[in-house]
């Protein structure tokens, strides 16, 4: 046992509107509340507009909510941007900070990045710092020298086990099917843990997640992989019995 409570997280990404999204949160918070007491966190991270009817829709039921993303000001002139200290008003306890979509789509940095999950931890959230290398950067053997790098620009001084997880989601097995294999995700995540003892004094309790088109049938493999912490779940994390059945691979 790694003392380590494993946390299944769902990015809704930009789906959802009202009535889907408070149904599939009123659905999992129904089987977390039947459930009793269980050795996993569940948290799901919908798009800005459904935080605040998806925090009230799970009230009570300890499913916890995030954003996806944030700035790193409080607030002021950013259009279309959301401050850390409006998603924890708005109900989130965690937010998503350097999904590779991001990183791709915005053009974001590591330190970019390191400054998100910092101004993240100044408003008392959880900052889940995605990292994980393209296809092309695994052919060439690049794989943990990315993670490396990417691990080194993004998480902030002023981490820790309780403000920060790590997740490892290999850029080419996000939303493709195609899923790493237990032998990689052990390797990558041996070396990010390694990372995290050198760089943290509570390196040793900071969870790390696997991401990467995490489906019911692989779970109960993945999440059994040593320094396997929880999964972070894109499009099963959509369906109650899709991301439910996740969860349970950790019961
Ligand atoms: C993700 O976007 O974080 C993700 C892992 O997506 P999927 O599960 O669909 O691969």
């Amino acid at each position: 046992m790694s003392g380590r409570r494993k946390l299944i997280a769902g990015n809704w990404k930009m789906n959802g509107r009202h009535e889907d999204g408070v149904a599939l949160a009123t659905g999992l918070a129904e089987k977390l509340r039947g459930a009793g007491t269980v050795p996993f966190d569940l948290l799901v991270c919908p798009p800005a507009t459904l935080i605040w009817p998806v925090a009230a829709a799970v009230t009570g039921s300890g499913v916890a909510v995030g954003g996806q993303d944030c700035h790193v000001k409080t607030s002021g002139a950013h259009t279309g941007d959301i401050s850390p200290a409006m998603l924890t008003d708005a109900g989130c306890a965690y937010v998503i900070v350097g999904h590779s979509e991001r990183r791709q789509d915005h053009k974001e940095s590591d330190a970019l990045i390191a400054a998100k999950a910092a101004a993240a931890h100044a408003a008392g959230l959880v900052a889940i710092i995605c990292v994980g290398e393209t296809k092309e950067q695994r052919q060439a053997g690049q794989a943990g020298a990315v993670v490396a790098s990417q691990l080194a620009g993004s998480i902030p001084a002023g981490a820790t086990a309780t403000n920060t997880v790590i997740a490892y989601e290999p850029v080419w097995a996000i939303g493709t099917g195609l899923t790493a294999t237990p032998a990689d995700v052990a390797e990558i995540h041996a070396l990010i843990r390694a990372d995290l003892l050198k760089r943290l004094d509570s390196g040793a309790a900071v969870r790390i997640l696997y991401g990467g088109s995490v489906k019911p049938d692989n779970a109960v493999e993945l999440m059994a992989v040593p320094d396997v912490d929880g999964a972070l779940v894109g499009g099963a994390s959509l369906k109650v019995a899709d991301f439910w059945g996740i969860a349970s691979a950790c019961l």
